[in-house]
């Protein structure tokens, strides 16, 4: 199957992301979100991490001339019935995905192959609720997607080998590395990187550290390249607890329970990075702990 149009539903960190490295890698790519002023920022969050890319020398300033004209974006969800591939990178809600597939599929081309960047929703439940459970994949970017190497690809249990085959080509031609993850909850990564998180705001909840004394042990005692509560803001606690919150109910284990001052964290809307304030303060010149 030849894809040469990918359409892109949720215009925020992923999906600027992956709208970034889709235009680059050749395809045209039509962007969507239920916000005007979400599009707009994605399109100069995209100019600008091109344009950092073109001043370390990474691509020309042609090839992001090219990369930026192949996106376009439009606030109506049916537009992206017109494209080969659809990857949704909205919000990580199931009814939310839910909703916006049931709204796209009376608009899909027969060959249009559906996939869902969700961190940790049920592919196969996704699918079973489209008409194309057999063309419906799992197609998972790491933040930052421009920078980060793996994608994971998870079959449903009706996905058949063509989209797989399909969905891998693509991720050749990305120049990135395809991981295959079975349809379990949360996959590979995030099975294992979120309860290491949560379990660092639990050291933060139970007093054993503050904000920078556990993330200097992770960096310094486990080399880890960034601490546990600082790569929590990058992800989005909203994202991170609805991620706990799947784990939980779906391998019904108490070891997943969500810390509850990650759920506090969330309830006053500081949601790292994307708010200006999580377990840091980013409004200053430094990022200063919140705890
Ligand atoms: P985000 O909050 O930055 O962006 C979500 C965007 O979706 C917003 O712009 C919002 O307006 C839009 N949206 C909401 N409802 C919509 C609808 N009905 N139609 C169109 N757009 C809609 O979130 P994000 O971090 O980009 O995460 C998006 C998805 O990617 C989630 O499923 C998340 O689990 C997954 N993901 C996130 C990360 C990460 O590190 N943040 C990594 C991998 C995968």
């Amino acid at each position: 199957m030849d894809i040469q149009k990918v359409g892109v539903i949720g215009a925020g960190q992923m999906g600027n992301g992956i709208a970034h490295v889709m235009a680059l890698a050749g395809y045209d790519v039509l962007l969507t979100d239920i916000s005007q002023q979400a599009l707009d920022a994605a399109l100069s969050t995209v100019r600008g991490n091109l344009a950092r890319q073109a001043g370390r020398g990474k691509i020309s300033e042609a090839d992001m001339e090219a990369a930026m004209a192949r996106i376009s974006t439009t606030l109506t969800l049916g537009d992206l019935g017109q494209t080969d591939l659809v990857i949704e990178a909205a919000t990580e809600r199931e009814a939310v995905k839910q909703a916006i597939f049931e709204d796209l599929q009376p608009h899909l081309l027969p060959h249009t192959i559906l996939t869902s960047n969700t961190s940790s929703i049920s592919i196969t439940r996704l699918a079973s609720r489209t008409d194309r459970p057999e063309r419906f994949m799992g197609f998972h970017f790491m933040n930052p997607v421009p920078v980060m190497q793996l994608v994971e690809l998870i079959r449903g249990i009706a996905t058949d080998e063509e989209t797989f085959a399909a969905c891998k080509a693509v991720v050749d031609k990305l120049g990135k590395t395809a991981a295959s993850a079975e349809d379990f909850p949360a996959f590979i990564v995030n099975r294992i990187l979120m309860p290491m998180i949560n379990e660092a705001v639990y050291t933060l909840y139970e007093g054993v550290g503050n904000v920078r004394s556990i993330d200097e042990s992770m960096k310094l005692g486990a080399n880890h390249p960034m601490g546990p509560l600082e790569l929590a803001d990058f992800i989005g606690l909203d994202t991170c607890l609805a991620i706990m919150n799947v784990l939980h109910d779906g391998l019904a284990d108490t070891k997943y329970r969500p810390c509850p001052l990650l759920t506090k964290y969330v309830e006053a809307g500081w949601l790292g990075r994307k708010t200006q304030r999580g377990f840091y303060d980013y409004r200053g010149e430094i990022p200063v702990p919140t705890r």
